[in-house]
């Protein structure tokens, strides 16, 4: 059985040390009851919570999964969830971050990030149904009407309600302009929505009294594609305007998917069978309030991608230093054990390394993501809001597209760690590689991320977010020029962040002539793009040791890691680097039919 304790010191290193977040959110407007003192007690609550009552839960729900009963179109979720639910909605935890008017504690979402990479690293399948209220919240809040945010928020916000996201049909995954579910008007301002959304996560489930769905859905009078999608919130058990839960709505599931991990985590095929519900937002900008929740739920899915890194490299460290396996290339390191540990040997030191230099450096973007979403909720500055919103929707698609990427080749390094054991079930390593692969799926697949990376953020949005990234290297780099403790750093990384720039505008001179560029480039570019960004967080990290109090071991170690991550990992980017350079011909000349 894999272990879980929550790492509070690298944790709070990030968020005071490096981020210095403690001063920039009491900084804000609502920042004046905010403390370091309450949110360490948070956040030693939530190490509590996860490593003793969602971790234990992990392998046992991975086994037992969720069961469907045909009858009653219900779902159990595996033992002892519901239980864990219950703790988690009496400790107040699912309105940690929601605003106080609907019965929230407002904490800042920096502070729920770390909760949340806790809850994933203890317990993924289990941490996917307070993810989609979250995501629920946040829409309902910006898109919808009063009477809309009294009935449904207090009662999400109190833990009592769950919210799913149904975008997904049969025939429409990426592409949202396919999607056919309708909605009519009904006489009372109402709509009966028809349709079949599949693949909905939590779309039923034990936990909760009643379920929330934002559901997209064309009106009647609807233009083709995205620009006649309009969003709608449809209750399990009907909800008049006055908040009076009534019968059974004609949202049904009709089958929960069998799948490779998060087994835990029900995904259903949801039947909306005239249904009613209400409109959230202005009719045909349904899409655009489900940006708001998909903002959200990516950078959520990212924080999955790191809550798992962490999970499976405290696991395979924990092996490699007890497992004994040959002597050390050099001689015997332990002369008096009958072999040597793996961790004397450099391949596994090498995986161990990049899973520590990944996920400490992908703590710290997160964090800096997550601050910039509470400059953007909180500040009263319009024009500190702007810069904040346009520096985190850049940020977005790499945290999401980056950690998910990499907490698969970490969860296999962690594995391979493990040799044979870590592909024995029992171990519990293998279901971290399993339920890592559907966070570069949904939520977006990392090519539609990266998509929205160079399309959207770079070429559509005129670079705003880059530059305003590249400026933030370039002060790092100039405040620390004749820093010779950080030079085997910034050196670099002011080159890489000049070529940034370059290869940049060499792919925009590309794609004007031929949009295929876009495509060709932008997988390579998201990682590209993901690579330097870590090497930045890695750069102020060993700064803010250097600067701070804490002991010689601890700065050891961040330099050390720092440097195996400028000297083993960032070199990816001139692979991608190359890639990127070749354009596209090499991609899209081969004709279709001689694919074979
Ligand atoms: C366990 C699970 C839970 C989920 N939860 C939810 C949920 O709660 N709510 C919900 O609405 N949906 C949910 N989904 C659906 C998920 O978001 C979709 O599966 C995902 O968006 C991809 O859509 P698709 O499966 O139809 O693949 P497709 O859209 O058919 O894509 C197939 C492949 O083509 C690629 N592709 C498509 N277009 C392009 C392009 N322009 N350029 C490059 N590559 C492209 C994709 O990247 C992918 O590799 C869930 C799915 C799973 C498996």
């Amino acid at each position: 059985m894999t272990q879980y304790a929550a790492p509070l010191d690298d944790m709070r290193f990030a968020l005071y040390d490096v981020l210095d977040a403690e001063q920039v959110l009491k900084a804000l407007p609502r920042g004046e009851a905010l403390s370091r003192e309450l949110f360490d007690a948070v956040l030693d609550e939530a190490a509590r919570f996860s490593a003793h009552v969602l971790a234990p839960l992990n392998q046992g729900g991975d086994a037992e999964g969720c069961h469907y009963d045909k009858d009653s179109a219900s779902v159990t979720t595996p033992k002892g969830f519901k239980d864990a639910n219950a703790q988690f909605v009496a400790g107040g935890w699912a309105g940690l971050t929601a605003p106080e008017q609907y019965g929230g504690q407002d904490l800042p979402e920096t502070i729920g990030a770390l909760v949340k990479e806790m809850l994933d690293s203890a317990n993924l399948s289990w941490s996917n149904y307070p993810l989609l209220s979250a995501g629920a919240t946040e829409a309902l809040l910006q898109h919808g009407e009063e009477w809309q945010r009294e009935v449904f928020l207090k009662p999400i916000v109190a833990g009592r309600w769950t919210g799913t996201m149904c975008l997904t049909e049969p025939h429409c995954g990426t592409d949202l302009g396919l999607l056919k579910t309708r909605a009519e008007p009904a006489p009372d301002g109402s709509y009966r929505i028809s349709g079949t959304k599949i693949f909905i996560t939590g779309g039923e489930q034990d936990l909760s009294e009643n379920i929330v769905h934002l559901v997209l859905a064309r009106l009647p009078d609807a233009p083709a594609g995205t620009k006649g999608i309009s969003m709608f919130v449809v209750p399990k058990f009907k909800v008049a305007r006055d908040g009076t839960v009534g019968a059974r709505n004609g949202a049904a599931c009709g089958s929960i998917e069998h799948k490779m991990g998060i087994k835990g985590s029900s995904t259903c095929v949801m039947n909306f069978d005239g249904a009613e519900g209400y409109r959230v937002g202005p009719p045909h900008k349904g899409l655009m309030a489900m940006f708001t929740m998909m903002n959200a739920a990516r950078l959520a899915v990212g924080i999955q991608g790191l809550g798992l890194i962490e999970r499976a490299y405290q696991n395979s460290l924990a092996y490699a230093r007890e497992r004994l396996q040959m002597r050390a290339l050099g001689g015997a390191k332990f002369p008096d054990k009958p072999a040597d540990p793996i961790i004397v040997h450099a391949d596994v030191r090498r995986m161990l390394l990049t899973q520590k230099a990944v996920g400490e450096a992908g703590r710290v973007l997160v964090l800096h993501a997550a601050l910039l979403g509470d400059t953007q909720l909180r500040s009263t500055d319009a024009a500190q809001r702007a810069l904040a919103e346009q520096e985190l929707s850049f940020l977005i698609p790499i945290c999401k597209g980056l950690l998910t990427e990499l907490s698969n080749q970490c969860t296999y390094d962690a594995m391979q760690i493990l040799g044979g054991h870590g592909y024995i079930a029992e171990w519990g390593m293998e279901q971290f590689a399993r339920d890592a692969r559907i966070t570069t799926i949904y939520e977006g697949t990392t090519q539609i991320q990266a998509l929205d990376l160079l399309g959207r953020k770079v070429f559509q949005l005129q670079g705003a977010g880059l530059k305003l990234f590249l400026e933030r290297i370039g002060a790092f780099c100039k405040q620390h020029a004749d820093n010779a403790q950080l030079a085997e750093f910034v050196g670099p990384l002011a080159k890489l962040a000049q070529q940034w720039g370059e290869l940049t505008q060499r792919i925009g001179v590309a794609a004007a002539g031929n949009p295929d560029e876009i495509g060709a480039a932008a997988v390579d570019y998201l990682f590209y793009s993901g690579y330097i960004t870590l090497a930045y967080f890695w750069a102020r990290s060993v700064a803010s040791a250097d600067a701070g109090t804490r002991s010689a071991e601890f700065k050891q170690a961040k330099r050390a890691t720092a440097r195996f991550y400028y000297q083993r990992v960032l070199p990816r980017t001139e692979a991608h680097a190359s890639s990127m350079r070749a354009g596209a011909a090499s991609l899209m000349d081969l004709p279709e039919a001689l694919f074979g």
